[in-house]
């Protein structure tokens, strides 16, 4: 049953994460000489959102709001005190009615919306695994496509630039991770051992998973698994996990 306490983890760590984040806000070289320059700020963008946290706090007040409406609880006075306050108290707001959430109708967004928010979390303080990892280039083509060129991520250091060799154009790894990780056209290709750690399995879990969910994999020694198809077949074995749980349970 681990993947029902996931979640549970995960709330945990947001407030932990939050106050990470804050210390992740380091200037780095100002204008990175990507051909569009997206990011010329020089400073880690994901850090600061997550450190502002206004997002972040809208998503979970609104979670603890349907709790107290639809548990008719007294309501939370106003919405004071430090970002850090609040994230911390409505995280623990929310481990408190764990239970309820996962058996409510919605609990399937519930559990979305907080593996994003602590997925970002884990961007932000820089702790996204990128060893053996592989994109394809996701810069816009004039004729509507994508490059495609395959790019190695080979270090932590989400500042490092990388050139891509079919269009030439510089990435940070922070930033191409971050197009990757949302876009639905291009792939990230990881090696088991990021999956290992990202999903908390063992490697013949990972290996099973992958099998029965057809996840598309590359090349050998090692093989690379596509980080997006892999994702979308934890959710759904997690949608599984919690419709049993809920039977079960009610
Ligand atoms: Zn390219």
């Amino acid at each position: 049953m681990s993947h029902f306490y996931e979640t549970l983890k995960q709330l945990r760590e947001i407030p932990v994460l939050h106050t990470m984040a804050s210390e992740c806000l380091i200037p780095g070289n100002g204008g990175n000489g990507s051909s569009s320059g997206e990011r010329t700020i020089g400073l880690n963008v994901d850090a600061l959102d997550f450190s502002v946290a206004l997002d972040l706090l809208g998503t979970l007040e609104s979670w603890q709001g349907l709790v107290i409406d639809e548990q008719e609880l007294p309501s939370k006075s106003g919405r004071k005190g430090s970002a850090d306050y609040r994230v911390k108290a409505v995280c623990e707001f929310l481990q408190v009615h764990y239970e309820w959430l996962m058996k409510h109708e919605s609990a399937t967004d519930f559990i979305r919306e907080v593996g994003e928010i602590h997925w970002r979390g884990l961007q932000a303080t820089n702790q996204i695994p990128v060893k053996n990892t592989r994109v394809d280039c996701p810069s816009d083509m004039d004729d509507g496509t994508l490059c495609g060129g395959r790019i190695i991520l080979k270090s932590t250091d989400t500042n490092e630039q990388i050139t891509c060799r079919q269009c030439s154009r510089v990435w940070t790894t922070e930033w191409l991770i971050k197009v990757a990780a949302t876009s639905s056209k291009t792939h990230m290709w990881v090696d088991i051992e990021v999956l290992v750690q990202h999903f908390h399995l063992t490697t013949s879990e990972v290996k099973k998973i992958a099998r029965k969910h057809l996840v598309t994999t590359q090349g050998r020694k090692p093989e690379l698994y596509s980080f997006k198809h892999f994702n979308d077949a934890m959710e759904k074995i997690n949608d599984r996990i919690l419709h049993l749980t809920k039977s079960k349970l009610g």
